[in-house]
């Protein structure tokens, strides 16, 4: 049973003022708020606090400090890469407030609040958030990430659109983090990750969006080789409003999948275009002319909200900022081993920050790729092509935290790391080390 509005947790720990609900090992809720979605991480904290409030959070910290166990927080447990075992684990779920104004094109958000939620806010004002392909990922965590959407090439990393945050201290104090105030942390937060605080309230920018012709078009994986290189230079003139995927893929062969595809392994091109059809269609036609005929044709005008566009399961990435004829031979043999095989472009307006961005990094990326398969072999043929970067939010393993970031940029961070949590109590998860 779990335990609302109680202050005497156990024995040893206490959370005093806490107004929230605590899950202690062996209740029900315990599993259900400690889960991730990584099967990879079975965490075990001493205890799950699902916090209502800012003070709900800081009743949790004060307590993780004063017992010196770990501290982590967790909104949805879509970016949960490290176990917090024996700790105290703050859920934000709660917290799910979603504010929108129209006239200042802002949002305001718990700390708890999905991408859906801020979507379906904005939709009826004709605003989009720079959300990405899952519409039940966290905001909070995503955007501290950098957050890359498929807007981004439109108005670039969600992290370039926050205005101000919400934030408390490892040391118990809760801050206003904007240009004006904290303006480092401000710094820090716009893709630097979780590791500097938690923000209990994020306000960014929304974004006019009125026409989209997404969706996913199928061709025969014999049209790999050539559409990837038609697809290679193709991006070079692309227009910041169209994001596009190429995907090898095997489909499922099951009644769900459309018959056209059901059982194949087929190139899936994924396409979302913020404008009319009739340019979209005319956009793309020389990937169809390189690809086609299709199999099966799904895109389609839509709204943003009803453009879900799916993400790939990620076991080994790599960026590039451009992309020879060994990387294309590479990823064409690849598909014949692996599930899946995602080329995504990037650019545009992800590389044109302004002077007051934040620490998001690896910004001149034309493409990257992602593998849902450990290939034996694959890792080493791309290696030398690659850029060596990777971005913070499509990165599993906390270790390679310095990779998302330059050289300057990452010293930057430590610096405000050992400015605002010189004992590093916020560890667990991808952050920087003071
Ligand atoms: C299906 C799926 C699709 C995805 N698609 C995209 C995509 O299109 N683009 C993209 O950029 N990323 C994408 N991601 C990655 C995702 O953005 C990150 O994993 C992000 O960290 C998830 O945040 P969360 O709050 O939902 O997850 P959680 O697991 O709840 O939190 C992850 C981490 O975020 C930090 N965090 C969360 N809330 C706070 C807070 N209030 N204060 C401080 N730190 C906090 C913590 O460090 C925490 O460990 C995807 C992930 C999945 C699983």
């Amino acid at each position: 049973m779990s335990q609302p509005h109680t202050t005497a947790v156990l024995d040893e720990i206490r959370l005093p003022g806490f107004t929230g609900t605590v899950h202690l090992p062996g209740e029900a809720g315990y599993d259900e708020t400690r889960r991730s979605l990584n099967p990879a991480v079975d965490s075990r904290p001493a205890l799950v606090a699902e916090a209502y409030g800012p003070g709900d959070v800081r009743s949790a910290l004060l307590a993780a400090r004063a017992h010196g166990v770990p501290f982590a927080v967790q909104a949805t447990g879509h970016g949960t890469h490290t176990a917090c075992d024996g700790g105290i684990l703050v859920r934000t779920s709660p917290m799910a407030s979603v504010l929108v104004d129209p006239a200042r094109r802002v949002a305001k958000v718990g700390p708890g609040a999905r991408w859906g939620e801020v979507i379906a806010a904005a939709a009826p004002f004709g605003l989009a958030p720079l959300s990405g392909s899952a519409p039940s990922v966290g905001a909070t965590g995503y955007t501290l990430g950098g957050g890359l959407g498929w807007l981004a090439r439109k108005h670039g990393f969600a992290a370039d659109s926050v205005l101000r945050a919400e934030v408390l201290l490892a040391d118990g104090r809760h801050v206003t983090a904007s240009p004006e105030s904290h303006p480092e942390l401000f710094w820090a937060l716009r893709g630097g990750g979780g590791g500097f605080g938690v923000v209990t309230s994020l306000e960014f920018r929304l974004h006019p969006v009125r026409e989209v012709f997404s969706g996913f078009a199928y061709f025969p994986i014999e049209a790999a080789a050539r559409t990837l290189t038609a697809y290679r230079d193709w991006i070079e003139d692309a227009p910041d409003e169209i994001s596009t995927a190429l995907v090898f893929k095997r489909m499922a062969d099951d009644e769900q999948v459309p018959a056209q595809v059901r059982g194949r392994h087929v190139v899936m091109l994924k396409v979302l275009y913020a404008g009319a059809a009739g340019q979209a269609r005319r956009l793309l036609a020389p990937l169809y002319r390189a690809a086609g005929p299709a199999l099966l044709d799904e895109t389609r005008p839509t709204t943003y909200a009803a453009s879900a566009m799916g993400g790939t399961p990620n076991r080994h990435m790599d960026m590039f900022d451009t992309v020879p004829d060994a990387v294309v031979s590479s990823l064409v043999r690849a598909a014949e081993r692996a599930q899946t095989v995602e080329i995504r472009h990037w650019g545009g307006a992800m590389g044109r920050p302004g002077a007051d961005a934040g620490p998001v990094s690896h910004r001149s990326t034309a493409l990257s790729v992602i593998v849902d398969t450990v290939v034996p072999g694959l890792a080493e043929e791309l290696r030398p092509y690659a850029n060596g970067g990777t971005f913070l939010n499509f990165l599993a393993d906390p270790a390679r935290t310095a990779a998302a970031y330059t050289a300057a940029n990452y010293a930057r961070l430590r610096d405000v790391k050992r400015a605002y949590d010189p004992d590093g109590f916020f560890r667990i998860g991808h952050v920087v080390t003071p």
